[in-house]
């Protein structure tokens, strides 16, 4: 994969293309997957707190519903774009078919900064973007959930304005509820344990273990923070972690060579991953250049925040210690930088096996409330985990036996999946 691309979109379409090759797909197949079914763009206004009238951009994009109803989470960021929410919708398509789940690929934003606005403000975008959406999206259609600087709150808004328009209870409309408003027990840990998960059977596959490897991490937000904490449990060892300081509006990475403490850390970070500096410096960490978390010497490097923070321009930073990334985030790593990566021996477990506990859990979440009953923590974790041990073992199975990276090898399972569900339905032959 050595296509140079700049946009999420582009990087999407590259690696898509790249996998068409290996399956030789015919060009309708492509032509249907290299695009969104649907994609909606609107306006939301909304009535500020200083009585004026703001107009906020909304997206939703469904990338495929072959297989099933659209998911995909709603991101608030004020570099939102279209074209990025199109790149994730592709993603999010490829990872429900990995991890096996009868869903389609979907995603949604609304170009705003939560920083700057009040949570009433928030309220009126969150209704405003439903408003807008309502007749494209269900539980039978298309089901969002909370992703960068959403939470369960805003999913609560959402869901509240979606059962006022169509005058009925619709728990099943949107996951990452509150728990006990019909939110799943362990939805909040999900995505990041399931990046641990991930990184066990890579390094057991691998013949290492989890306890006593040492990590680097970038995001201090739900991903990075459960990804985290389950590492730390088990007995590896976070060295840095880098995330956005919102008052000198650039990011820094936070290194201890004892280590992290989740729980201390976890004391001194703020609703949106941003960590207290004055306070981490009183409990012994070294602030350092946001970028400084890939020059750590650490033997896995955790992306956990946003897309493309792994490029052609900084890939020579990652230390030589370092022999696996898993990717958290959606898309941090450039396909220029991965083959770069690839060369030096580096594994990269991708991201659309890496977090896809997060919609592995949703779906579980669609479930219990389709259905209108709750599972115990324990049962939702066990499940999870074993889903994830199963697409983990798929994907390295056939990267060893296929002699492709474990990108191509997702890529190619779920490729395939989508592509005979649209053969199936007639939509291609
Ligand atoms: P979040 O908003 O909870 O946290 C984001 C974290 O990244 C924060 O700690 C923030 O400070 C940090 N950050 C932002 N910009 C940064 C920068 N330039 N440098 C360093 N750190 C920076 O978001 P999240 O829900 O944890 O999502 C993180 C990533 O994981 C996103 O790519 C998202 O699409 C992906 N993802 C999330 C889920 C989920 O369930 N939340 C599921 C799958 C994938």
């Amino acid at each position: 994969m050595t296509t140079v691309a700049q946009t999420p979109f582009q990087m999407a379409q590259s690696q898509f293309d790249r996998v068409a090759d290996l399956l030789d797909l015919n060009q309708a197949a492509r032509d249907l997957l290299r695009f969104p079914i649907r994609e909606y763009s609107f306006a939301i206004p909304v009535r500020m707190d200083d009585g004026s009238t703001q107009i906020f951009r909304g997206f939703r994009v469904q990338h495929n519903d072959a297989r099933g109803p659209g998911k995909g989470g709603v991101r608030f960021h004020p570099q939102e774009t279209l074209d990025t929410v199109r790149g994730l919708a592709m993603w999010m398509t490829w990872k429900c078919a990995v991890a096996d789940l009868p869903l389609g690929g979907a995603k949604g934003g609304v170009v705003c900064d939560p920083h700057q606005l009040s949570m009433r403000e928030q309220e009126q975008i969150c209704r405003g973007w439903v408003r807008q959406i309502v007749r494209n999206v269900g539980a039978n259609t298309d089901v969002p959930a909370p992703d960068v600087m959403t939470s369960a709150q805003h999913m609560l808004w959402m869901l509240d304005e979606f059962e006022t328009l169509v005058g009925s209870r619709q728990p099943g409309f949107i996951t990452g509820k509150p728990v006990g408003m019909g939110g799943s027990l362990a939805r909040t840990e999900a995505t990041g344990y399931g990046v641990i998960y991930t990184l066990r059977e890579a390094l057991r596959a691998r013949f290492r273990k989890l306890e006593g490897v040492t990590a680097s991490v970038q995001g201090f937000g739900n991903v990075g923070q459960y990804a985290v904490q389950l590492l730390t449990k088990l007995g590896g060892k976070v060295l840095a972690i880098s995330c956005w300081d919102q008052k000198d509006r650039c990011s820094y990475t936070y290194a201890r060579s004892s280590g992290v403490d989740f729980d201390e850390l976890k004391g001194i970070t703020d609703r949106f991953g941003g960590i207290d500096p004055d306070k981490a410096r009183d409990l012994g960490y070294e602030r350092m250049a946001g970028d400084a978390w890939l020059e750590q010497e650490a033997e896995i490097l955790i992306p956990a925040a946003l897309d493309r923070e792994i490029r052609e321009d900084n890939v020579e930073k990652v230390a030589s210690s370092v022999k696996m990334i898993v990717e958290g985030a959606n898309g941090p790593t450039t396909p220029g930088a991965e083959a770069m990566l690839l060369k030096r021996g580096i594994e990269v477990v991708p991201d659309l096996l890496a977090n896809s506990g997060g919609v592995t859990c949703s779906y579980f979440e669609q479930v219990q409330s389709n259905s209108n009953y709750y599972w115990e923590r324990d049962e939702v974790l066990a499940k999870l985990e074993s889903r994830m041990v199963g697409a983990s073992a798929a994907v390295l199975d056939l990267a060893e036996r296929r002699g492709v990276s474990l990108r191509e090898a997702a890529y190619l399972i779920s490729v395939d999946r989508v592509v005979r569900a649209c053969r199936d339905r007639g939509w291609i032959q």
